[in-house]
């Protein structure tokens, strides 16, 4: 009997059956805006269908121009764009999946000077003042969910998701701190539903019965001023009276305060709001964020409080994903780490989605791991992430590989990440790698310096070289004084450090020791109740938004985070993830300075020279710290390939990837990518 019972278990809908509970959420890619992408969409969407999903939903189409996420984006309102959309459903069907298109109006999100919303009210994240829509337009806007669903059907999809959650138009429409209209779809509650009930009725006119509808109902806002629990329920209850088929859930405004889907929300949190519409309604409903492995799934199905699980980014991390849980291989599943570096990071930034751990992700038709014709000899050192990924996929091909790594541990830089409170995650991408060492017999040798001249009389046909990083060592007077540590020592020996400390260096090193040292007590990650209390969520939804309060716990120590530039700090951390670090350090009351000049370091402290941008002098101080810790980002550590280098007549391939051939850059998403890339040429 299969370990998931429940998560594997059919669902039947009436007019159809989905194979299995498992749900792939809409997650805009960029290859959904471009005719010409279509191929790799259908592609991208047929290995998922080819991995087990039970159904999946498509990136977000506008019905109408007006509800474009970006200029000239992702549309779906003429008969010519039906044979684009063919490509994709026809594939999907041939892999033995279903698809849903998703119907997404951005309304005040739309990132184009032209869109609408219900009132004139500019949302904070973007920085066009929408036009608000005559009475006459919302019935034109409904008429244009009806064709674009209309369309999807001529187009060979299952159903259709209507978005209406993430503070998208509906939700605008929904709620009275964007709905200030006087006319019948503002005021009352009751009117604020109409633009949802309309469209649902609308679009079921449109398709007929055996057609699937699903509602992306905001379960909790996470703003002020916007529904209560009760009003969720009465929602999801007319939805069901208006011919939804199965209701999705969506979780907080794109501008809540609170986080909803990095690493550091713990793992299901916001499961509770779905299980109270579940026991309200007598449709399917889908739990959804930050649901990433399957006994978390599996949980939450057997317990009753969903009938489905949404998950988007981790099909970007494994396409496999249910097809391994269900033949036992759950230990072999790349599991998204929930980091947004390559998916939604890109997608914010208009560039097409990856995943920091899956390169291959949305480049289905250009990555490829063909087996090789002629098995090579290949040594990587470094067992990194650089290393670990071209070690895997070499081997994956058919390469003899051996993998030497000097520490007694593979994972480097991720096993220091994992020791950041809210970064856990991270470990399990080492026990992935863990698993594909023994799956594709590689050759590990832990506790192993290796010279040049071992390798070259080893006789290898390639040789790549990924022995990462060392900490940068700023050369200052008193750098050697004991109350320096660097970052490496901090986290990998996990020293205790005094009550006051100096982070040297604002990157996203320092501000993860930051996060490191401002904790105490067991990760929130770990705690659903604690983490709650200190975003101020109210997950029983009796407020309007679910917000509450904030009791943050106080930091056990004073902390400095300092850097040279003046420019603020943290401004150069990920896109979508790095306002949550730099929110909660300014939580913990963190000391941010900038403009620093480092002068020295001695027993009274670090003394520094605070600047403003343009030179001049502004204050010059003693911090009486009791520890240093250098985060002044990093060096590579290459010798052993320029020994390598050095040998004129070898007749090795020699290659050098991740942090150990760019420091500058050392980052995860590209040492992976690149390592990946070179294993998939060897
Ligand atoms: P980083 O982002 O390059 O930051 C290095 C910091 O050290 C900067 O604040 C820099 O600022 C300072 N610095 C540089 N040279 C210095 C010197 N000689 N003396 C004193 N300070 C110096 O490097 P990192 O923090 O080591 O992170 C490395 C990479 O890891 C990043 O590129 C990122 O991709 C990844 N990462 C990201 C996250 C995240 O986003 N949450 C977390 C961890 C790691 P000043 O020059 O202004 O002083
Ligand atoms: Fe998950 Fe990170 Fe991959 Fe996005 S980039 S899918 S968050 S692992």
């Amino acid at each position: 009997m299969s370990q998931y019972p429940h998560l594997l278990e059919p669902l039947d809908l009436g007019f159809t059956t989905l194979k299995n509970r498992v749900l792939m959420g809409s997650m805009h890619t960029g290859l959904e805006d471009r005719p010409w992408h279509f191929n790799q969409l259908a592609e991208y969407f047929a290995e998922r269908a080819r991995g087990g999903v039970g159904l999946i939903i498509t990136g977000g189409f506008a019905p109408n121009r007006r509800g474009e996420l970006l200029p000239l984006g992702s549309r779906l309102s003429s008969l010519l764009q039906v044979g684009m959309h063919k490509k994709v459903t026809s594939r999907v069907h041939d892999a033995g999946g279903k698809i849903c298109l998703q119907i997404l109006h951005a309304g005040r999100y739309g990132y184009t000077p032209y869109n609408v919303a219900p009132s004139a009210i500019k949302s904070p994240i973007t920085p066009f003042k929408p036009k608000a829509l005559s009475t006459k337009a919302v019935y034109k806007t409904i008429t244009h969910y009806g064709r674009c669903a209309k369309l999807a059907q001529k187009s060979g999809y299952d159903g259709v998701e209507v978005m209406g959650s993430e503070g998208y138009l509906i939700t605008q429409f929904l709620n009275a701190r964007t709905n200030q209209r006087d006319d019948e779809f503002g005021g009352t509650y009751e009117n604020r539903m109409r633009l949802p009930l309309e469209i649902v009725r609308t679009i079921r006119k449109e398709v007929g019965e055996n057609f699937i509808i699903i509602f992306r109902l905001s379960m909790i806002d996470l703003v002020e001023g916007a529904s209560n629990m009760e009003e969720v329920i009465t929602l999801a209850q007319e939805l069901e009276k208006a011919g939804v088929t199965i209701l999705n859930s969506g979780i907080g405004w794109h501008e809540a305060r609170v986080p909803t889907i990095v690493t550091s929300v713990p793992r299901a949190a916001f499961v509770d709001p779905s299980a109270r519409v579940k026991a309200a309604v007598n449709i399917p409903v889908v739990a959804s964020n930050r649901i990433n492995m399957p006994d978390t799934a599996e949980e939450i199905i057997s317990s009753g409080k969903a009938d489905m699980v949404s998950m988007a980014r981790p099909f970007l991390a494994d396409s496999e994903w249910v097809n391994k849980a269900a033949q036992g291989r759950t230990d072999e599943i790349n599991t998204c780490i929930a980091c947004n570096q390559a998916c939604l990071d890109h997608t914010f930034q208009a560039k097409r989605a990856s995943c920091l751990v899956n390169p291959r992700a949305c480049h289905e038709t250009e990555l490829l791991y063909t087996p090789t014709h002629k098995a090579k000899r290949v040594a990587v050192v470094g067992a990194g992430p650089a290393g670990l990924a071209c070690a895997t996929v070499a081997a994956q091909r058919g390469h003899n590989v051996t993998l030497f790594e000097a520490r007694d541990s593979i994972g480097g830089q991720f096993t220091f990440a994992s020791k950041v409170p809210g970064k856990e995650e991270f470990l399990e991408t080492i026990r992935y790698y863990k698993k594909m060492i023994e799956v594709h017999n590689i050759d590990l040798k832990l506790n192993t310096w290796v010279a040049a001249q071992d390798l070259k009389d080893a006789g290898f046909d390639e040789i790549v070289v990924s022995t990462g990083v060392a900490p940068r060592i700023p050369n200052m007077p008193g750098i050697d004084h004991e109350k320096v540590v660097s970052y490496q020592e901090l986290l990998g020996k996990e020293l205790k450090l005094g009550k006051s400390v100096a982070i040297m260096g604002a990157g996203g090193i320092g501000f993860d020791v930051g996060e490191y040292l401002s904790h105490q007590g067991p990760s929130l990650t770990e705690n659903k109740e604690a983490w709650f209390k200190e975003w101020g969520v109210d997950i029983d939804n009796k407020t309007s938004g679910g917000l509450a309060a904030m009791e943050i716990e106080n930091s056990p120590r004073k902390l400095y985070l300092l850097q040279r530039k003046t420019s603020s700090l943290g401004r150069g951390l990920n896109k979508t993830s790095g306002w949550v670090h730099r929110a909660v350090l300014k939580m913990k009351q963190v000391e941010m300075i900038g403009g620093v000049g480092y002068n020295k370091i001695d027993d009274d402290g670090l003394h520094i020279t605070i600047s403003n941008q343009d030179g001049d002098v502004l204050e010059e101080r003693v911090l009486d710290v009791d520890h240093i810790v250098l985060c002044a980002g990093q060096i590579s550590v290459s010798e052993l390939y320029k020994e390598l280098q050095g040998n004129h007549d070898h007749n090795f391939g020699l290659h050098l990837v991740g942090g150990a051939e760019f420091a500058g850059e050392l980052d995860a998403k590209r040492a992976i990518k690149l390592a990946s890339e070179l294993a998939a040429t060897l």
